[in-house]
């Protein structure tokens, strides 16, 4: 079953995944969004909505 990044809606893969600060695969976001238990690049508006990536 295909996965999606959550932050940013791209194709997850064992590639590509993020991880969590205890080193295992996150299976909701990419590594591009979210590596080390951290958000890469967060971006937030001004009342508060997550924009993503
Ligand atoms: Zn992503």
């Amino acid at each position: 079953m295909e996965k999606f990044c959550q932050s940013c809606g791209m194709p997850l893969s064992p590639a590509n995944q993020g991880r969590e600060q205890d080193g295992t695969k996150s299976t909701q976001y990419c590594q591009l969004c979210y590596i080390d238990g951290q958000w890469t690049e967060p971006k937030w508006s001004k009342n508060g909505n997550y924009f993503g990536h």
